[in-house]
């Protein structure tokens, strides 16, 4: 028996003519186009000398081809690596210096740039297009009958670097063992068939678009309709063919606006599933209004996968993840990693076939984050309700400590974001001379609104104890946000570090 991802996704061999991707105004591929074109890229990547363990670092756009390169990793044990396509040589350079790559694909238009900072590998082409690159053409001839690396489940498939908004980024190895558990953990929980179709408009250098969408649906021989990003006018020329729609919770907020959405229009939709960062409960309350679906939001990191969702069956609570999957344990802890009772604030800590092997090089950083008792310190502080669903307040890193008291921005970010007028905020601390940190709130009105500070602040007044009343309220038009949509709160807090200086 091997625990080789792609030998389980492959079989049984049943499903080999259904469509596997379907990219708007290309031909669709078959499970078993797809597998063989993997074949041939894995005949290719090992002709250049890959061997078992080896990495291949990719900086593709989203593509098919970007997927066959992956499948092909997965089947000759190879660990894909894939890099954000935003990144500079610069950045690339890091990146090859830390993970030390047998092979990197790049775009062919990137070709000379990375034979510049990679001298010392073998540097492959991919074309988004399905007609360009060395590695497509040395495919050609090349034969798809593969024969799959047999592996175990601690083999890694991947490393992923995290996104580095503080400090180094870090790349954590994610095995077989843990992919296989967490997709078929999905695909069980959220009622995934060979009859779906997944809406895909996610990044596939990131853990929401690659694995969770992605192997969720190889897991169950669901389609895919890929597109190669998030457009507003292609999602509706899609949605009527779609099952299932997963996303960050900017997509919905976007699709919010757009007169477009409503009953009708998403009638055949069973399922919308939102991650990666905090969907705002006003956001899952508006969307249920119009599409009459409550959004299914989860909760996962890079490091874990995914660890907790929402029910398919029962309550979706707005503003809550959900409880913990089957086969994760989920602890809210103190800061030796003693479990809290129920209902109190804590860092949270998680134990499973679904947490990383650790990170790449990094034996201190990897220590330093596990518990002797195995627990992963995700570095999220939240709280377990009384029917057991977790609620996130915050990343440990983005706790206020205020005249020594504790902070959490979500609390006063959930009363601002209730007010007429507000779209979101954002609570940050800011250097204080007094309190050590100052509680500021940074706020986007909607179009049109005109709150000012001296409203915003009466309006908490009441509701919250003086010590988390924000000193000042600041407006900007929009947040830095990352490629999931994640608000970057460490550029607004470089950006106002002097408010009280
Ligand atoms: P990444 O490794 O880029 O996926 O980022 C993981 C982090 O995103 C987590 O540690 C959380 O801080 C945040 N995150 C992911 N999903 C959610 C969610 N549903 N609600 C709030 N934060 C989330």
């Amino acid at each position: 028996m091997t625990d080789n991802l792609f030998t389980r996704f492959s079989s049984p061999a049943l499903h080999r003519n259904k469509t596997f991707l379907a990219p708007p105004g290309r031909q669709a591929v078959s499970f078993a186009q797809a597998f063989d074109q993997a074949g041939r890229y894995a005949q290719v990547l090992t002709a250049h000398g890959a061997k078992k363990g080896d990495r291949v670092a990719v900086q593709v756009e989203k593509s098919a081809e970007n997927i066959f390169l992956y499948l092909a990793c997965l089947r000759a044990g190879l660990v894909y690596l894939p890099l954000n396509t935003g990144y500079t040589a610069g950045e690339l350079s890091y990146f090859i210096g830390d993970a030390a790559p047998a092979i990197f694909v790049c775009a062919p238009r990137d070709l000379e740039m990375l034979k510049g900072i990679f001298p010392q590998g073998t540097v492959l082409t991919l074309g988004d297009d399905g007609k360009s690159g060395s590695l497509l053409e040395e495919a050609a001839d090349q034969s798809p009958d593969f024969p799959d690396a047999v592996l175990g489940k601690d083999d890694l498939a991947s490393i992923l670097y995290t996104s580095g908004t503080t400090g180094v980024s870090k790349g954590a190895m994610l095995t077989h063992g843990n992919l296989w558990s967490n997709a078929e953990v999905l695909r069980r929980e959220w009622r995934f068939t060979q009859d779906d179709v997944l809406l895909h408009a996610l990044p596939i250098f990131h853990i929401h678009g690659l694995f969770v969408a992605t192997n969720i649906c190889l897991a169950a021989r669901a389609s895919i309709i890929l597109l190669p990003k998030f457009d507003i006018a292609e999602i509706f020329r899609s949605l009527p063919a779609a099952t299932v729609m997963m996303g960050v919770p900017t997509f919905y907020v976007r699709l919010l606006q757009d007169p477009r959405l409503n009953r009708e229009t998403s009638r055949h939709m069973r399922l919308f599933v939102s991650g990666s960062a905090p969907l705002l409960a006003e956001t899952h309350r508006e969307w249920s209004a119009k599409t009459g679906q409550a959004i299914l939001e989860r909760y996962g990191m890079t490091e874990t996968n995914m660890n907790t969702s929402n029910p398919y069956e029962g309550a979706r609570k707005p503003g809550s993840v959900g409880r913990p999957l089957p086969g994760t344990e989920l602890r809210i802890a103190d800061d030796g990693g003693k479990a809290l009772p129920q209902g109190e604030i804590g860092m949270i800590e998680v134990r499973g076939p679904n947490v990383f092997a650790g990170y790449w090089r990094m034996p201190d950083k990897t220590a330093a984050e596990f518990r002797a008792d195995g627990f992963f310190i995700t570095g999220d502080l939240g709280m377990i309700d009384e029917d057991g669903y977790v609620h996130i307040v915050g990343r440990a890193k983005d706790l206020i400590i205020s005249g020594g008291f504790n902070v959490y921005p979500k609390e006063i970010e959930s009363l601002i974001d209730e007010l007429p007028g507000v779209a979101e905020s954002a609570v940050i601390g800011l250097p204080h001379k007094d309190f050590g940190e100052g509680v500021t709130a940074v706020v986007v009105l909607n179009k049109d609104a005109a709150l000012t500070q001296d409203q915003i602040m009466a309006a908490l007044k009441d509701r919250l104890a003086k010590f988390k009343q924000p000193k000042a309220v600041l407006f900007t038009d929009q947040f830095p946000r990352n490629a999931m949509g994640k608000v970057q709160k460490k550029l607004l807090r470089d950006q106002y570090k002097d408010l009280y200086a």
